[in-house]
């Protein structure tokens, strides 16, 4: 296994009900010209976790950082006007919570960041540090 060194978290950045899958996202990015998926794990509406790139591979997700981290999708991100939004549904926060303690057991040295730290960004559109609020 690689070293996993960052979680950072994204958002689909599509609008807010949109109810996309791990499926759509592997459709965009190939598009994109990915092998596929860039995100490890993509986070639905209603807080199913679907497993995207196998950990053991580098993601595609963030420039820079896929090296040692792993990529985690939130559906979402955008409101109805397509502006910058956190729309994490209830379901999807708490799949969140938990995805981030599992992968902490399991990686004890990672942090966990949101995309914006690396780039010119809003994504994922909340604030890491304080995810509850
Ligand atoms: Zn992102």
């Amino acid at each position: 296994m690689r070293k996993i060194a960052k979680i950072i978290l994204h958002c689909s950045a599509t609008r807010e009900g949109q109810a996309f899958t791990a499926k759509d996202i592997d459709r965009w990015h190939r598009r994109q010209g990915f092998q596929m998926i860039g995100y490890h794990y993509v986070i639905l509406l209603d807080g199913t976790v679907e497993i995207g790139r196998p950990e053991e591979k580098p993601g595609a997700h963030t420039y820079g950082h896929n090296a040692n981290s792993i990529g985690i999708c939130y559906i979402g991100g955008l409101d109805q006007d397509g502006k910058p939004c956190d729309t994490r549904t209830p379901q999807q926060r708490q799949a969140m919570k938990q995805l981030i303690a599992d992968l902490l057991r399991k990686f004890p040295n990672a942090t966990v960041h949101g995309h914006r730290e690396f780039a010119n960004k809003d994504c994922p559109c909340f604030d890491v540090a304080s995810p509850d609020e």
